[in-house]
């Protein structure tokens, strides 16, 4: 008498289809002889070796990517001693020369006194899924990029500023090398705003910050968007003669853009006040001790009438 609860003749086959018909692809390998004694059909579909030429852990070893396959077969054997059940991820090598991710999920079933007698499991192919973790991977370090820039003019953020400016302040202390800042200001730009429009606004911002951009021209120097209507240039290794030389181009290459701006009170065209600052860092003063005395500048460039750069004489 059969009964759904009791094994019969017929379960072993039922078993056997039923790994067979799974995406996944079971195999058992036994520890003594290190040898498999059973792996799925499916495999050849998954990685083009034939079902056949899975004899030993070997076969099994040198089919895993060469920069896998240690920390791969280390863990496997570590875990299997231990008795403990693990997983596995590694590029297994196809039959066409390519590899594919795999995901190996290991049981270890013992003797009665506790010996590995035999490792049971199932690998996935996990490609689809390891692909998509690059993608995303990808994609934040894009993000990361893109939240160093400046949307509107693309040239570095406040955010990026900050950090390089750090960094150069260290250097440049380290070295006893001198640091400046420029800061950048354009002139009655509410002006500009209300007479041309906001969007006319965004595109004299983006041709500013090219001009500055190509202005600070040494590898190590930084053009970066502080907010609104304000620029900075970072130049490290900059003494300030060389710095006002700087923001003179700037000033310059502005002049010959030659951006329309009628409602300026001091010039026909779009124009910048700047402040010029070079500190040799010490190990007293900090970053801000430079923005502010460029900062301060800047602002006696305002009050003395605008269109103009100020340094430390004037
Ligand atoms: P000053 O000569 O003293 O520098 O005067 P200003 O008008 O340039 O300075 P103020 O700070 O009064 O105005 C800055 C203006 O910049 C106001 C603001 O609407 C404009 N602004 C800030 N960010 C943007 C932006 O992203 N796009 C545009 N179009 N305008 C902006
Ligand atoms: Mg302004
Ligand atoms: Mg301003």
């Amino acid at each position: 008498m059969s009964s759904t609860l009791q094994p019969d003749h017929d379960d072993a086959g039922v078993y056997r289809t039923l790994l067979e018909s799974t995406q996944a692809i079971p195999w058992r390998i036994d520890w003594a002889s290190a040898r498999f004694t059973y792996i799925g059909p499916q495999i050849e579909r998954v990685l083009g070796w034939p079902q056949g030429s899975w004899q030993t852990v070997d076969d099994w070893a040198t089919r895993i990517h060469p920069e896998d396959r240690q920390k791969t077969v280390d863990c496997c054997v570590s875990q299997s001693l231990e008795g403990v059940d693990h997983e596995a991820d590694y590029r297994a090598l196809t039959a066409d020369g390519d590899y594919v991710w795999i995901r190996d999920v290991v049981h270890v079933i013992r003797h009665a006194d506790g010996s590995v007698d035999c490792l049971v499991g199932f690998m996935f192919d996990i490609s689809e899924r390891k692909r998509a973790e690059d993608k995303i991977l990808q994609l934040q370090k894009e993000l990361e990029a893109l939240s160093y820039r400046d949307a509107l003019t693309g040239v570095a953020n406040r955010r990026m500023f900050d950090r390089i400016l750090d960094v150069e302040w260290g250097k440049a202390r380290a070295l006893a090398q001198p640091l400046s800042l420029v800061i950048v200001d354009i002139d009655f730009f509410k002006q500009y705003n209300d007479r041309y429009g906001h969007p006319q606004g965004d595109a004299c911002l983006k041709e500013v910050a090219r001009v500055l951009d190509r202005a600070a021209a040494r590898t190590r120097d930084l053009c970066a968007r502080l907010g609104g209507e304000e620029f900075a240039l970072v130049l490290p290794a900059t003494d300030e003669a060389a710095a006002l030389a700087v923001a003179r181009r700037c000033a310059q290459q502005l002049a010959r853009a030659a951006l329309p701006h009628a409602a300026s009170n001091v010039a026909e065209v779009v124009t910048c006040s700047m402040g010029v600052a070079t500190i040799v860092p010490g190990s007293q003063d900090t970053p801000g001790a430079l923005i502010d005395l460029a900062d301060a500048r800047l602002y006696r460039a305002k009050a003395a009438g605008r269109n103009r750069i100020a340094g430390s004489a004037g």
